[in-house]
């Protein structure tokens, strides 16, 4: 079937995660890196909160990260989420955040498994997801995606248009703002991806000014190949697949445009 081509449900062991040791040990080396970064910031390292992505990652390994503590998995792809959410249903108590862009067509299908949103960019998008979390009687924790590298190709809002976009979502009871998400620009070059961040932590000052802007504290910021400098900018959330799961055979083209 070709929409299973994702899920990967079954995959063959991927390099850099075969075994359940090998995983926890990537996971420890990622929270070391975290804790590190956080202190060389001189910032509290509870402050920080990983977000394992699991995206094309397979079944088995999703358990083996539960095994390992993981109780939240993000997940780019809204189908391959809850599929997921579907086949590791005995696991009562593991969570899927959807990371990436979100189509209003299938925002039926976030409201009804995700916890959290961490792409929000339009109001149509939230407009459904109001709708159907209402007739789901559910709720649901969202961040809103900026276009913090003002790349074309990137999904999400450009700077200036955040804090109006905020205010727009007042009125939808069933969405809690808790924050914003970007994924900076695509560099080996840390000191350029840097300046996305920074544009983050300014935003979320302006945010905190706003009627529902109180609670929207989280910075979702830092991938497998930045996040130790978007902890040093403020992140409170990084977002890492490979540093934990292993190399994706998919390459990113597949999730955001090319830059
Ligand atoms: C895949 C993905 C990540 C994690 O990327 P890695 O390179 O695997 O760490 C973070 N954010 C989003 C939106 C993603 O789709």
């Amino acid at each position: 079937m070709e929409s299973t081509r994702d899920i990967s449900v079954s995959a063959p062991p991927r390099e850099g995660c075969e075994t359940p040791e090998v995983l926890r040990e990537n996971l420890a080396a990622v929270q070391a890196r975290i804790v590190a970064a956080a202190e060389r910031a001189g910032r509290d390292p509870a402050e920080v909160k990983l977000l394992p992505v699991s995206k094309t990652v397979d079944e088995a390994r999703i358990r083996w990260a539960y095994d390992a503590g993981i109780r939240l998995l993000g997940e780019n792809k809204v189908q391959e989420a809850e599929r997921k959410s579907e086949v590791t249903a005995d696991l009562g108590d593991l969570r899927w955040a959807v990371i990436g862009n979100l189509q209003s067509n299938k925002a039926k299908n976030v409201a009804r498994f995700a916890a959290e949103f961490h792409a929000l960019d339009r109001l149509k998008v939230a407009e459904v997801l109001e709708r159907r979390l209402e007739l789901e009687d559910r709720r649901l924790d969202v961040m809103i995606q900026v276009n913090s590298s003002g790349e074309e190709s990137k999904f999400g809002l450009p700077p200036g248009d955040v804090v109006d976009f905020a205010a727009r979502l007042v009125p939808f009871e069933r969405l809690r703002l808790t924050g914003l998400m970007t994924l900076a620009l695509n560099s080996p070059d840390l000191e350029q991806v840097r300046p996305c961040f920074v544009i983050m932590r300014q935003l979320r000052e302006e945010l905190l000014e706003l009627e529902n802007g109180s609670g929207a504290t989280e910075l979702s910021m830092g991938m497998s190949g930045d996040f130790e400098v978007a902890i040093e900018e403020g992140a409170t959330v990084v977002r890492v697949g490979q540093a934990i799961f292993g190399a994706r055979p998919t390459p990113d083209s597949h999730y955001w445009p090319p830059g």
